[in-house]
């Protein structure tokens, strides 16, 4: 059993004589609850419990930190004490646990670090090109569309050399936080580096992005404008493909005078006589995608 949120334990892994977890008592893992008692000994210990498991035997798991977890032995008969032995073998086996919990733990956030920008916490590139290729593959299994956008603060070089990039870095939290809270959950966020953010709008369609865009970019904090450029996937071209149509609406943006949204022109397809005529027939990009399916 593991230490949840709440300061109580959860059970995380059990096994069974016939391979079924092991019923507890109801409440019986609680804050305050008879095994939470029984821990705070900070020993092993005994504790006798109604029910199918009637004595548990608790050995804490300790990490640096204090108690992470406790390692539960249970039987269907009263109380006997332990053979020493296989008190001493628990004792070995808590600290083996104590060892790859820690080490799980860690793991587990390296992993969220290596995704996350430290200056605003949006997810980072690595994370943004993960979820687009799978934003992209979902899209082409369902027949949805979606829309991808660059956004680019305007002027920010001369925001810095004016007010100082520690200034610069506080437009660039506060940009990323006030777009992220105009946007849905499931919308993507991301740093895409720099002063330059993307952003993944699954089910959207361009002209849906453009207002949003629009009401998105008016959130700019500190009197800052910023241009976007939008992309909506064409039904079959790469990842990359869609960026770079996203990217050169946005220096079409910059190039425009700044502040405002433009959506990329359609992609230059491969000359495939198939999709040609799929896209020529009927409406991109769920058809395109079932009929080349
Ligand atoms: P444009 O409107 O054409 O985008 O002009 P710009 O000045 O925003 O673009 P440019 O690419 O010339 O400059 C980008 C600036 O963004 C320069 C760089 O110092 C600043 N910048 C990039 N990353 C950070 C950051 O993490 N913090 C701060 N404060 N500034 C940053
Ligand atoms: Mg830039
Ligand atoms: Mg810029």
């Amino acid at each position: 059993m593991e230490r949840d949120a709440a300061g109580g334990l959860v059970c995380t892994a059990a096994v069974g004589p016939s391979g079924a977890t092991p019923a507890l008592p109801p409440g019986a893992a609680r804050p305050g609850g008879p095994i939470a008692a029984a821990l705070e000994s900070g020993r092993a210990r005994l504790v006798p419990l109604e029910g199918p498991v009637r004595t548990l035997h608790l050995t804490p798991v300790h990490d640096a930190g204090g108690l992470v977890g406790v390692l539960a032995v249970g039987w269907g008969w009263d109380r006997v004490p332990l053979p020493e032995q296989v008190a001493g073998a628990l004792q070995v086996l808590a600290a083996e646990a104590a060892v790859a919990l820690e080490r799980a733990n860690l793991l587990h956030a390296l992993r969220a670090q290596a995704r996350r920008d430290v200056l605003t916490g949006l997810p980072n590139r690595r994370e943004w090109d993960e979820r687009l290729a799978a934003e992209r593959a979902r899209a082409r299994r369902e027949g949805q569309p979606f829309t991808v956008a660059l956004l680019d603060l305007d002027h920010f070089k001369r925001y810095n050399d004016l007010h100082g990039h520690p200034a610069g870095d506080v437009v660039l939290r506060e940009a990323a936080a006030a777009w992220r809270g105009a946007l849905r959950v499931t919308d993507l966020l991301a740093r895409w580096g720099g002063e330059e953010f993307a952003l993944l709008l699954p089910g959207c369609r361009a002209a849906e992005a453009v207002l949003l865009l629009d009401r998105v970019r008016g959130l700019t904090p500190r009197g800052q404008t910023c241009s976007a450029g939008l992309a909506e996937w064409d039904g079959r071209e790469e990842a990359d493909e869609l960026i770079a149509r996203a990217d050169a609406a946005l220096y079409e943006a910059k190039g425009g005078g700044r502040d405002r949204t433009v959506v990329a022109g359609p992609s230059v397809a491969a000359p495939d006589l198939r999709v040609a005529v799929t896209l020529a027939e009927v409406p991109r990009p769920r058809a395109a995608a079932e009929i080349r399916g």
